[in-house]
Parts: structure tokens; C-alpha cells; sequence
């Protein structure tokens, strides 16, 4: 009622009598205040009471001013154009003379309030002439605190588009801003922050910054914060003192700011003061704001090493003339590759406004349709693959001539033929007569009595010493295999076994003390299929790049998997912090850093280090070892430098060292200082593994989770664009452990996960011969060689016939193929573990797995990378390159194994037996549990904003089939985690190529976690090798599952069957991929590690890890996707 009288008011353009309007005005206000339901009414959206109200704003603003300002439903204000009346109110009230100083204090008091709403409040102000309004009232009214506080209050909310904030930054009010803020004074503090504000919105303008550098405003700001720290004993203001740094931090985002901040002598003033509010935990803020200025600031440091390019070079057959090889050797000579000239990237402010952020889009969804759907594609002509027959001799064997029930002799029978004519093929990248020689002998390693073994000289030339003298130790009696470490030998602890006589029995009965004579432990009784003597002869078979003659112990003793739980370590709370203030402490106190290099792979002698006691040993030249250069930083510090792919200059994160010369007790802390990867899992629970050869001659040989204040986080070592993608100014990160070692004069090893060596699948396979039953049809093959030249083993496992009748022949003959393989990825030592898993299973004598061999044909390509494993690669081939992104188009001299490998599946696809599953075991590691990623047309689509017809979108859900199975049986695997979009990034990968050319619809990639599960049983616990191997077994169970499921005949009708049983309803939306390197999505829960975040919110530490957002930092990824 009392509405309508004002719009008829209003109406009637009644605008002399404003005292009525008032009266209303008020009466409406006090109806509001008092009804809750009529005020509802009058603000709730569907009413035009709002309409009412804004036309009497426009007509009889004051009062109505008064009445809006205690209102409460600012959106709805908003979203009728309130702001933009308000602005036209403003500005036409400035025109008048002098302007009322109620109406403007109304009126700003007003538009603070409405500010932050309305997300183009920035940009209205600016059109409608409001910005130079507020500026000249603040300008008049300096000493006016009163009308002074709206107005800074709204130039806060103006200072926040970027447009504004240059165009307030060349009227001046960065200048009239520092005024206000200074001296130092706690009259008006409320005025005080809300400047401060405005001044850190302004600064975040590069011009800005730079106007504040060029007015030496840095000297004044750490100054007036010195005061500010000293004077606020009780800390009732640190608002204030937040809020200088605030503006510190975004100075500090130029180059200039940064050279400044130095010069103005900061990094001591943050250092010291942050020392000081250490004590009080309210103060965190403080800390975080100064560590993330500080870390910034920090010279940025060049990596110490000579080049970034890996330590080591391997010749390629040929080098083609665009790939990463060429790009790497190209540069000229005497080019510093490992900084850059300028450190920065100071691009020209963009005059866009940033009021309305369009939000982030995934363009690495596939969203060609015709990509999507899998046409098989013709491949090579049949001529061609014709060879790979030899491969699949299962397809036509018929058993006619042998007694089924000798499957030895069957086995050996088939020997002649499994050699595949490598002359047939290409001699050059099969199989050479040498390498089957290799092969055919350690085939022979379960079949041949030892002594033959013995007599056997392979591989004499590799051999160096320390090989040969294992090999002649092992043939005498067990007791005198004193090369082993004794407990206090010290000099006979030599880093592995390079000189085993030093390590003689002598030392150990001189000595004698606490255990005189060691014993290798017997791990032939705790490890059933792994034989030390059986691992160096392998080791004498593998060749390496570095030429590698040790063995390291765990290798050689073998892994045992504890019993006792691992649970995730919990993050202590500000260790990021304190570990980033320790690097901090170099800059501050020089003199306490030793920087003594022990360690150095870049010296022809290393490693060089004379013994003074004072420092450990480090070792890593062993198969699968990466560590290029140890630094001591201080007495019980030291910085470690992980060597870069072969014929890479990057890609490090995985690592394999060995250290001795400890002391027992003290706390070593160690920084892996050339980390690449974004974020890690030692942010959230993971350990590093260690394994004690003390623990190991005690009866325990295993690796252990290990290290406390463990952290990850971007460090002060810059990273050359070279090696970054072309991008300047980024850094490398940091590993950080602490670790104590509990055993005098041991040999220790450090690992980023449990190690797996090529000698270690070899032996592995060897020994799987053993298992052989009757009733199992093993074969392995050589698939080819690699470039490293060694062989990449093929293996084929499924159940003999029942007999030789045409029908079990026949069954035999038409089971369908499961396709697996695995470690196409060096570092990702799990998937070999899962592999073993697997492997084991299918040659078990459960009756699962027999009815699992009588349904299927395993095919298993258990390495893919042999080469990149045993030279301690993290990603990559000798070629340089991500093996896993040429299954497009695979160079048959530069991925021999890929090329071979899908050549295998092409076959399958010609003779229309393409495998029903295939699966490519990766490892993770930025997720906890086991997931799949899988190829589907429906979900790419749905996360896509394509549009597709319905026959687009027609798919069955077999896919989802085998995940859904795991999910039930396997505790480790996450269906919650599986993802089954097609992304561009990964058009190049097995799962992808195997989906769409070969047209496997189960073609998967399964990544288990180097962490551990946050699900299921295992939740809370770190993974170790026998939930590994338990996965891989489990995936076996899976696929008989699968086979139960579906009564397999005939594919079409049990995909059908399957969509019946998984039911079509079940639109999980899987989370899509973000992050181009890896196989793997982006990582949501993160800790803000990074230096250079922008957002306001976000410190360099958060405990819980939950409001922080992780920077995408995609073109960060970029660099390792190509
Ligand atoms: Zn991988």
C-alpha cells in the first residue's frame, strides 16, 4: 500500500514534494525493519518494489539513500541496475558545487556496499566518469577521515580491475595512496587498511609496481614494516602489517620490485621479523606473506652442474631431423644451456578487464567426431605383417606330434621355433644372433644343471671386475662370500660391490666385534623366485649406456615386503615453511654453507671425494641409478642433482642412489634440488623408500617407507626455457627428507619408489619357467632388440589343450586374447611390480588361474622401456622420447618396441583376432589408489560442448566393464578415479592408438599409485609391493570375471549382455584431464607450493590443504607432452 503511494508519487513526478518522499520513504524502511514479510515482499525479486524504490532513488535520492544503505538485499539491487543509478546519482551530483558532502558519503558508503556484488562494478564506474569523482574527494578531503573512509573503501573495489588500476595509477593515486599510509601512526587505523587495500589492488598493475620502484616506495615500505612489527606488541593490528606486504608481494612481482627489495636490504628485514613472529601462531599469515616474498626474491641460482643435457650421450642410429634429439644437439657450442639470459617475463600489461574472468576451458577433450569413433585403420598391408605370425604360434599349432603330457618336452620343442627368424624381419632391430645367444641362455638358467651354467662365458666382454669376481665368489662355497658388509669395516664398505676382496673375510675376523662373519641372506627361502647368483648373471647380459659394472644390494638381495603397516606420514605442521627458511638462511648467513661437492658424475674420476670422514658417500652408477651430483650444503645437508633422461635435458623426478659413511643417530637432511613435476605426492603422505644392507644381512632385506619433514616445493634453481618448453622464469623443485640412520658403517639406498630392474625382469622370467606345469603353455620370445641392445621379451601364457582332438584344438586355438604391457614408462616402477603380480598369478596353480588360462591367451609385453630402465631414465628411450606418445606412427629404428609391439596387435586385428582387453600398467604419481583410463565417445562427448546426434553417441558400455569389476574385488582400485575421455594430448598413447586403429573397445591404461589409497582396506596406508602384486593378480581375477559375466561367444552379444548387467543409467562423469604430461588428470587437492601465486588468499603453506586451489601451470606441462 504504502508502495504504491510512492510509485504513484513517483508517477505523478510529484518530485517538489520530497519531504512526503521522505516520510514514505521512512515509513516503508520502519515497515521493513519491523514485518519481516512485508520487507521480504517489497525486496524479494518476482515484487517491483525494488523498481519502485530505484525510481524514487532517481528522483529523491537522498532519502532514499538512507533507506538503501541499511538495506540488506544488495544482489537484488544489483541485478536491477541499482549501480549504475548510483553512478549517475554520483556523477551528477559532483557537478553540482561544492557537491553535499552527505549525499557523496551517502552515496559512496552506498557504492562500497554494492561494490563487491556486482562484478561489473569496475567497469561501470570507469564508463560513467566515477573513478575521477572519487579521486578528486579523496584528494579534497585528505584530512576528512570521516567522507575519506567510503571513498577509499570504494576505490578498493574500482583498484580492483586491472583497467581501473592503471588508468587510477597514471591520475596519481599510487602516490596519493603511499601518502595516506604514511608515517607510521596508529590514529586511524580502520582508514589505514582499507589504503592499504586499494594500494595492494593498485600494485598488482605492473606500471603500477613500477611507479612505486621508481618513487623508492620499497625502502619506505619495509620500513614503515619494521615499524609496524616493532610497535604492535600485541598484535591487534596485523591487518596492517599484512596488509604492507600484501603490497610488497605485488611490487615484488617485477624484476624492478624484486631488485629493489634486495637493494632496500629485505630479505634480512622479512627474514628477521618472520624469526620473530615464529613463536606466535596468529601471526602465520605474516610468516607465509614474507616466505612467499622472500622465496621470490631469492637470486635465482643456476643448476650446478655444467650443462643440463644428461651426463651421458648415446648415439642414435639416426636422428630425425625434428625430433627432440636434434633440437638438443643443435645448439652451438659453448651455449650456457642451463640458465637463461633474463630470468623473466614482463610482458605488456593487457588493457582487458578481468571483472568477469571467463572460466577456465579444457581444450584437450577430443572433440572431432570423427576422431572419436574407432575406424580401424588398414595399418600396414598384411605382406608386412605376415612375419608376426611367427608370434602367435599358439594360433595354429597342432599339437599332432607331441604327448601333451610332457609339457617339457613340448616347451622345448617349441624353443626352435620361438626364435623368431630375425633375418625374416629387420635384422637390424631384431633380435641379433648375439642378444638370442644371451636370451637363449638364461632360458637356460632354470633347465640346465648349474654346472653347465657356470661353464658358460657370457657377455665377458661387458663384464668388468666387480661382475666377474661376484661370479667367481659365487661358485665357491657360500661361507667365504665375505664380500658382504660387515658391521664396522668401514673402508671395506665400499659403495656396492666394486671391490669385493677389500670387503674379504680377513676384515671381518680382524675386526671381529659385533658379528664377525656375515652371511648373504638366504632371500632364495623369503623370495621364491628371486636367486642372487641368477641376478648377476643377468646383470652381465644387460647393457647399459654408462656401461655399468655394480650391482646394487637391494637388487641383488632382493625385496621382501614388510609386514607391519605404513601409514601415509602425517605433514607436520609448517615444515614447508621452516625447510624454505633453512634455504633462506644460505642467502643470510653465507658463511655457514660448505657447498663441498662429494659427489660428481661430470668428472671423469668419480666419484673423486677423498675420505676425510666428514661426509658421506654417495654412489649411483648401477642399472637404474640417476644421481649426477652431490653437494654438501652443510654438515649434515646436502643438495643431490638427478641426472636428465639419455639424450634428454630433462625430465627428472625418479631416483636411485646409494649412500655410506654415515653416522649413526644424526639427523641428515637431503634436497633433491632438480625436481621437475608441479606437485607430488610427498606433499600428501608419501615417503621415500630406503633400504639398509645392515638390515639386509640381519635377515630383513627390504625397502622401507623412510624420511620425516618431508616436502615438495618450488625452489630458488632456475630452469632454463630450454628445458621448460621455451618458457623463462620458471624453477625447479624440491624434494625435501630428513632421515636418521640407525645402523654404524652401513650401505644405504634412497628410492623414489621400489626399484625394478631390467636384470630383475630377467631373472624374474627365468625363474617363472620353473612354475611351468603340465598343464601350462608358456613361451617367451624375443619381441626385438632395442636401440641399447637388449632384448624386449614377449611372453605367451594360456592352458595346453586338453588334448590334441580336433575340438580342444580347436578351443585352444579360439580363445580370445588378453594384450598386456607394461613400464613404458621407466620411473613408474610399480606398473613392473603389478606386472609381477600378474605374472605370477597366470602361472599359478589355483584353480583360477586355471580356468583363466583355459579361457584366455595371454599375450604380455612385461617391459616396454628396457633401455630407459636400466639407464635410470624417468620418461624416456635413448631416443630422448616418451615412448608412450609414438604409437601413432613408431620409427621401427628409434622405437623398436613400440613398433614391433603394435605391429603384433595389427597382426591380430588382420587375422580378425583383436584382443578383447588391452592393458597398459602405469604408474601415478599424483593420485593415491589403482585406476583405469579408458576410451569412450559418450563421455568425451558430455564433457565436451559438441554437439552429436544420437547415432554419434550410440556406444555400448562394455568398457566400463573391467573397472567396475576391479572396483569390487581389488582394494587398492578406485572406480571413482577412472576416467574415460579421449583427450588430444594422448592421441599418440597405447590406450588411445589401441582404441582407435586396432578398434580394442577395452583399451585401457591402468595407473596405480606410487602413494598409496585413500579408499577401501588400504586407506590411510602407503603402498608396498605386495598390494602391488596383489593388484595385478587381482586384475587377472577380474578379466575370469569378466569372462563369467559375459559366456563369451560371440563379442557383440556379450557387450550387449554387459550393458544389461552394468545397467545404462550410470552417468558417473569422470573427471577429465587437465594435465598434459603423464597419463594422468590434474591433481585438485594440493597445497599452494608455488611462489608465484596470485591469488590473495592463497599462502605458501596450508595445512589442510582444502580452500587452495592448485595453479593449473598448464604450460608448465606443456614441456613434458611433446
Ligand atoms: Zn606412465
Amino acid at each position: 500500500m504504502l508502495l504504491g503511494q510512492l510509485e504513484r508519487m513517483n508517477g505523478e513526478a510529484m518530485v517538489r514534494d520530497v519531504e512526503t518522499a521522505r516520510q514514505v520513504t521512512t515509513k516503508i524502511l520502519h515497515l521493513i525493519q519491523t514485518q519481516e514479510k512485508s520487507g521480504k515482499e517489497v525486496m524479494s525479486k518476482g515484487s517491483s518494489g525494488m523498481e519502485v524504490i530505484l525510481a524514487s532513488l532517481e528522483v529523491s535520492s537522498q532519502t532514499t539513500l538512507e533507506f538503501l544503505c541499511r538495506g540488506r538485499r544488495m544482489g537484488v539491487f544489483v541485478s536491477k541496475g541499482g549501480t549504475g543509478i548510483l553512478f549517475q546519482i554520483l556523477t551528477s551530483a559532483s557537478k553540482e558545487l561544492p557537491p553535499s558532502e552527505e549525499l557523496m558519503l551517502q552515496l559512496h558508503s552506498l557504492l562500497a556496499k554494492v561494490g563487491p556484488k556486482d562484478r561489473k562494478f569496475g567497469v561501470k564506474a570507469r564508463l560513467s566518469g566515477a573513478l575521477n569523482v572519487t579521486i578528486s574527494l579523496i584528494k579534497q578531503n585528505l584530512q576528512n577521515a570521516k567522507l575519506l573512509l567510503p571513498c577509499l573503501q570504494v576505490l578498493r573495489v574500482y583498484s580492483a580491475n586491472s583497467v581501473n588500476a592503471i588508468s587510477l595509477g597514471k591520475n596519481g593515486v599510487v602516490e596519493l595512496m603511499f601518502k595516506i599510509i604514511a608515517p607510521y601512526s596508529k590514529k586511524n587505523t580502520s582508514l589505514l587498511k582499507v589504503a592499504l587495500d586499494a594500494l595492494g589492488a593498485l600494485l598488482k598493475s605492473k606500471t603500477n609496481a613500477r611507479r612505486a620502484v621508481d618513487g623508492s616506495h620499497v625502502p619506505a615500505l619495509l620500513a614503515l614494516y619494521l615499524d609496524w612489527h616493532r610497535n604492535d606488541a600485541r598484535h591487534r593490528h596485523m591487518l596492517i602489517r599484512k596488509g604492507l606486504l600484501v603490497c610488497l608481494r605485488n611490487i615484488t612481482n617485477i624484476k624492478l620490485g624484486r631488485k629493489a627489495f634486495i637493494e632496500a636490504d629485505g630479505m634480512r628485514i622479512l627474514y628477521n621479523t618472520s624469526t620473530e613472529c615464529l613463536p606466535v601462531r596468529t601471526l602465520d599469515p605474516l610468516i607465509n606473506t614474507s616466505s612467499l616474498i622472500m622465496r621470490k626474491c631469492f637470486p635465482k641460482n643456476r643448476l650446478p652442474v655444467p650443462t643440463i643435457k644428461s651426463a651421458f650421450h648415446y648415439q642414435l642410429p639416426h636422428v630425425l631431423p625434428v625430433g627432440p634429439v636434434a633440437q638438443l644437439y643443435s645448439q652451438p657450442p659453448g651455449v650456457d644451456d642451463v640458465v637463461d639470459d633474463s630470468d623473466d617475463n614482463e610482458e605488456t600489461e593487457a588493457e582487458t578487464d578481468t571483472d568477469n574472468e571467463e572460466d577456465e576451458k579444457n581444450d584437450d577433450i577430443e572433440t572431432d567426431l570423427n576422431k572419436l569413433h574407432p575406424t580401424k585403420s588398414p595399418g600396414r598391408p598384411f605382406e608386412e605383417l605376415r612375419v608376426y605370425e611367427r608370434f602367435f604360434l599358439e594360433l595354429s599349432e597342432d599339437f599332432q606330434v607331441r604327448s601333451l603330457s610332457s609339457s617339457s618336452s613340448s616347451a622345448r620343442s617349441t624353443r626352435p621355433i620361438i626364435v623368431p627368424t630375425a633375418q625374416a624381419l629387420s635384422p637390424k632391430h631384431m633380435a641379433t644372433p648375439a642378444s638370442q645367444e644371451i636370451w637363449n641362455s638364461i632360458k637356460g638358467q632354470h633347465t640346465q644343471p648349474p654346472a653347465s651354467a657356470t661353464s658358460r662365458t657370457p657377455a665377458a666382454s661387458l663384464a668388468s671386475l666387480e661382475l666377474d669376481t661376484i661370479h667367481l665368489t659365487k661358485d665357491h662355497d657360500k661361507k667365504e662370500e665375505t664380500h658382504i658388509p660387515t658391521p664396522d669395516g668401514h673402508t671395506t664398505l665400499s659403495s656396492s660391490m666394486h671391490s669385493p676382496q677389500d670387503c674379504g673375510s680377513e676384515g671381518a675376523e680382524d675386526e671381529g666385534g659385533e658379528g664377525a662373519v656375515l652371511e648373504v641372506p638366504d632371500t632364495a627361502l623369503l623370495l621364491p623366485l628371486h636367486d642372487p647368483d641368477l641376478y648377476v648373471e643377468m646383470v652381465k647380459g644387460t647393457r647399459s649406456v654408462p656401461q655399468y659394472a655394480e650391482v646394487a644390494y637391494p637388487d641383488y638381495f632382493g625385496h621382501v615386503a614388510p609386514t607391519f603397516k605404513e601409514p601415509h606420514l602425517e605433514r607436520v605442521y609448517g615444515v614447508q615453511r621452516s625447510k624454505i627458511f633453512q634455504d633462506i638462511e644460505r642467502l643470510i648467513h653465507p658463511n655457514d654453507i660448505l657447498d663441498k661437492v662429494v659427489y660428481d658424475l661430470d668428472i671423469p674420476s668419480c666419484p673423486v671425494i677423498e675420505d676425510s670422514g666428514e661426509s658421506l658417500k654417495f654412489n649411483s652408477q648401477f642399472e637404474s641409478g640417476n644421481l649426477r651430483k652431490a653437494i654438501q650444503v652443510r654438515k649434515y645437508e646436502y643438495d643431490l642433482v638427478l641426472n636428465s633422461d639419455i639424450n634428454s635435458n630433462h625430465y627428472h623426478q625418479w631416483f636411485y642412489l646409494e649412500v655410506s659413511g654415515m653416522r649413526v643417530g644424526t639427523t641428515y637432511r637431503f634436497n633433491i634440488i632438480n625436481c621437475e613435476k608441479s606437485n607430488s605426492q610427498f606433499n600428501y603422505g608419501m615417503q621415500v623408500l630406503m633400504y639398509s644392507v645392515q638390515e639386509a644381512i640381519s635377515g630383513r632385506p627390504r625397502w622401507v617407507r623412510t624420511g620425516t619433514d618431508i616436502c615438495y616445493y618450488k625452489n630458488h634453481f632456475a630452469r632454463s626455457s630450454i628445458a621448460a618448453g621455451g618458457q623463462k622464469g620458471k624453477s625447479y623443485f624440491t624434494l625435501t627428507f630428513s632421515t636418521t640412520f640407525s645402523h654404524k658403517d652401513d650401505v644405504c639406498y634412497f628410492a623414489y619408489h621400489y626399484p625394478y630392474t631390467y636384470s630383475t625382469l630377467k631373472m624374474h622370467l627365468a625363474k617363472l619357467e620353473a612354475l611351468r606345469t603340465p598343464h601350462i603353455y608358456l613361451r617367451q620370445d624375443v619381441l626385438c632388440e632395442t636401440l641399447g641392445g637388449n632384448i624386449c621379451p614377449l611372453l605367451t601364457i594360456t592352458a595346453m589343450p586338453e588334448s590334441n582332438s580336433n575340438d580342444h584344438i580347436c578351443q585352444f586355438r579360439n580363445r580370445p586374447l588378453i594384450f598386456l604391457s607394461a613400464r613404458v614408462h621407466p620411473g613408474e616402477t610399480n606398473a613392473s611390480w603389478v606386472m609381477k603380480g600378474t605374472l605370477e598369478f597366470l602361472m599359478g596353480t589355483s584353480p583360477l588361474a586355471a580356468s583363466l588360462r583355459e579361457a584366455y591367451i595371454f599375450k604380455i609385453v612385461p617391459m616396454l622401456n628396457p633401455d630407459g630402465v636400466i639407464n635410470g631414465n624417468h620418461r624416456c628411450s635413448l631416443s630422448g622420447e616418451d615412448l608412450n606418445r609414438q604409437w601413432q606412427n613408431p620409427n621401427p629404428e628409434l622405437h623398436p618396441t613400440i613398433y614391433h609391439t603394435k605391429s603384433l596387435l595389427q597382426y591380430l586385428a588382420h587375422i580378425q583376432r583383436a584382443p578383447l582387453v588391452f592393458c597398459d600398467y602405469h604408474g601415478h604419481s599424483r593420485k593415491k589408489n589403482v585406476f583405469m583410463y579408458g576410451c569412450s565417445v559418450k563421455e568425451t562427448v558430455w564433457q565436451s560442448n559438441i554437439s552429436a546426434t544420437s547415432s554419434d553417441l550410440h556406444e555400448d558400455l562394455g568398457y566400463r566393464t573391467l573397472p567396475k569389476i576391479l572396483s569390487q574385488i581389488a582394494p587398492a582400485f578406485s572406480m571413482a578415479s577412472c576416467s574415460f575421455v579421449v583427450e588430444r594430448s594422448k592421441e599418440a598413447t597405447a590406450r588411445v592408438v589401441v582404441w582407435r586403429e586396432i578398434g580394442v573397445q577395452r583399451s585401457y591404461t591402468m595407473e596405480s599409485t606410487l602413494c598409496g589409497c585413500d579408499q577401501g582396506k588400504y586407506k590411510g596406508l602407503q603402498i608396498g609391493t605386495r598390494e602391488l602384486e596383489e593388484m595385478g593378480a587381482q586384475f587377472c581375477v577380474a578379466l575370469l570375471r569378466l569372462k563369467r559375466l559375459t559366456g563369451l561367444r560371440n563379442h557383440q552379444h556379450l557387450l550387449d549382455l554387459e550393458s544389461d548387467i552394468i545397467g545404462t543409467q550410470s552417468k558417473v562423469v569422470s573427471p577429465t584431464t587437465y594435465v598434459m604430461e603423464e597419463d594422468e588428470p590434474s591433481f585438485l587437492e594440493a597445497i599452494d607450493y608455488s611462489a608465484e601465486s596470485d591469488n590473495e588468499d592463497a599462502e605458501p603453506e596450508n595445512e589442510h590443504g582444502n580452500n587452495v586451489h592448485e595453479n593449473p601451470d598448464h604450460l608448465d606441462q606443456l614441456s613434458d607432452s611433446y
